[in-house]
This record gives structure tokens, C-alpha cells and sequence, in this order.
């Protein structure tokens, strides 16, 4: 598969159109004025099934061929594996495409993921999160049962429909001074870093990703991929250990620079939005904003784009971030 490109991006716009909501771009006096920036949020928290993640999903499996998009008791379908977002993304992308979907999850994944998983029509098949290998176990159902593995970012199709979400914001916008991206494998940021390079030329793209686990950040340093240990952090989304192969080279080639943010940092934006905007967010859909807020001083005077990238939470959890018990 060739590297996606803003030609990608464009046509992903085109298959998710009447299909993925467009979000709103939201504004916020009180953020404007902590910044001292005008501070423009994309807010993908709304997204359908909470997450941005539906747009990659939907934008990859409409592309599988047309054998694959026979209704759904004659095709062989699509598996993935995750404990989060990308599997109720592609659970209900499949069934709107009328594709069956297997999803692999660890078997203590929140009861509430697992439910909603089912709810779109996926067939959750568990495993051990501390004994079994996730990636080996979606390969083997897949060459067992003819399924097409879907990755939640080293894709070109992933990424090319992540990237709808800046071109959505800049369409609204205008051109931008800086843009600020979550970053777990990279999938949001490559995307959001080709409708930046086309659409608001000059733009400065920063990648946001937790302290715990500044792979990327290392990545960049060293030239090449570095792999880390599996980070300890609320951002549940950017667990990742790597950058992926196709993301790398794009965020290398793109990206001003990679910023992280702590925990904390996460709880107070989580807290902002919740006070603030009224909006439940997800602590990695926090990463953009917490960093918008912890580096103001350089935003100054500038025009900020930041993706609120999922407000898929445990509420016992949010509730206790929130509470601050
Ligand atoms: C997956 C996810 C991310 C990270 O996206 P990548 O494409 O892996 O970098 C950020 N926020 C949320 C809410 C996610 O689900």
C-alpha cells in the first residue's frame, strides 16, 4: 500500500459524507482568555459512537473490495484488535456497511465497552490481557476465517479519515497558526498533518501525548521508531509502545514538535470542559487542550486549532477525576 496523501483525505471526506456527523467547532471565552489565544475546538467528543476513530474505521472498510461488502451472512468481514475506541469504530462501521465484524478485547475491558461493542453488531471474542498476545489471536481468526484486519493507525485509509477532522475544521475556520493533536500511534495527527499541509500551509502542527509515554517524542529525537515499554497513564487511547510505519514518516516530515502533558494536566482540562463547555471528555481526548493550557505563553496573540479527540469515560472514574476525590 502506497503512503496517503491530501488526494486521500479528500475522497475519505466523500465516503463519509451523510455518514459520520460533522462536529462542531466550538469557542470559549474563558479558554481565549487563560491563553491569551483564540482557541477553536473540534469537537469530536460528538462524534458518532464518541470518538474520531469512526472516521478511519468507515473510511477503510467502504474501500475493502466488493466481495467483502456482500451483505453481511456472505461476507467474510473485518477483525480488530482493541480494549477501546477503534472497536466500537469499526463494530459500527461494519454493520452500517452491512460487513460483519470480530473484535478482539481483553476479557476486563470496562463492561460498558463491551456492551456497546455487541450493541453495534460485533462479535466480541476475549482474551487474557496478562497471558495471550492480542495481535497473534486477531491474525489467526483472520487467516482462519478470512476476516481483513483493520489496525487502529498504521493504515493509509485510517489515516486518511482522520484526517477529515481538520479538514472539517479547517473548512470552518479558515487557515490556522498552530494546530494541537492527541497522539497515541500517530493515525489523528499524520491525517490531521496532510489537510494542514494543504489547507492551511504555514500551520504549525504539534503532537500531544502523555509524559508517561512520549514515545513519539523520542521517535523524533533518534530519526527512527522507538519502542517503549506500555505507558501508565489515564489517557487510555495513547497507551501505544510505537509510531507505526506509515505514521512515522509523515510526523517525522510534518510535525513541529511533540509536546506531553501529566495526568493532572489531563484532569484539569477534563475539568475545564466539564465546568466550562459543558462537555464530558475522555482523558487522552484532553491531551490537545491540556497542552494548549500548559504551553499558553507560546500561543500567544495566535489562532489555535485543538482536537477534542473522544469523550468515551467510565463515569465512576470521571466522576471521581471531576470530584477531585
Ligand atoms: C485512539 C485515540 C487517540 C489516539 O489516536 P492515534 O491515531 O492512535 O494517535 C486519541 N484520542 C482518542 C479519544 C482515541 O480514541
Amino acid at each position: 500500500m502506497r503512503a496517503p496523501d491530501f488526494s486521500d483525505v479528500q475522497a475519505a471526506a466523500a465516503r463519509l459524507r451523510g455518514h459520520a456527523h460533522r462536529t462542531p467547532v466550538l469557542r470559549s471565552a474563558s479558554a481565549d482568555a487563560r491563553c491569551g489565544a483564540e482557541l477553536h475546538f473540534k469537537c469530536e467528543n460528538f462524534q458518532r459512537m464518541g470518538a474520531f476513530k469512526f472516521r478511519g474505521a468507515y473510511n477503510a472498510i467502504a474501500q475493502l473490495a466488493p466481495a467483502q461488502l456482500a451483505p453481511a451472512q456472505r461476507s467474510p468481514g473485518v477483525v480488530a484488535f482493541s480494549s477501546g475506541n477503534h472497536a466500537q469504530a469499526i463494530a459500527l462501521a461494519a454493520q452500517l456497511l452491512s460487513v460483519q465484524s470480530t473484535l478482539v478485547m481483553p476479557s476486563d475491558a470496562p463492561p460498558a465497552k463491551l456492551e456497546a461493542t455487541r450493541g453495534y453488531g460485533g462479535e466480541v471474542v476475549t482474551y487474557d490481557r496478562y497471558a495471550d498476545d492480542r495481535e497473534a489471536i486477531a491474525r489467526r481468526l483472520a487467516a482462519e476465517r478470512g476476516l481483513t484486519l483493520i489496525p487502529p493507525y498504521d493504515h493509509p485509509d485510517v489515516i486518511a479519515g482522520q484526517g477529515t477532522a481538520a479538514m472539517e475544521l479547517f473548512e470552518d475556520t479558515g487557515p490556522l497558526d498552530v494546530l494541537l493533536v492527541c497522539l497515541g500511534g500517530g493515525g489523528l495527527l499524520s491525517g490531521c498533518l496532510l489537510a494542514a499541509a494543504a489547507m492551511s500551509p504555514g500551520c504549525e502542527v504539534y503532537g500531544v501525548e502523555p509524559e508517561a509515554g512520549d514515545d513519539a517524542r523520542q521517535s523524533l529525537r533518534a530519526g527512527r521508531i522507538v519502542t517503549i515499554p506500555v505507558p501508565q497513564t489515564i489517557a487510555d487511547g495513547a497507551m501505544t509502545t510505537r509510531l507505526g510505519e506509515y505514521t512515522f514518516p509523515i510526523i517525522r516530515d510534518g510535525v513541529r514538535d511533540v509536546l506531553t502533558v501529566s495526568d493532572d494536566e489531563l484532569v484539569a482540562a477534563m475539568r475545564f470542559f466539564a465546568e466550562r463547555m459543558k462537555m464530558v471528555v475522555e482523558p487522552t481526548g484532553c491531551l490537545a487542550a491540556a497542552a494548549a493550557f500548559a504551553h499558553a505563553p507560546q500561543w500567544r496573540g495566535r489562532r489555535v486549532g485543538v482536537i477534542v479527540s473522544g469523550g468515551n469515560v467510565d463515569l465512576a472514574a470521571y466522576a471521581r477525576w471531576i470530584g477531585g476525590l
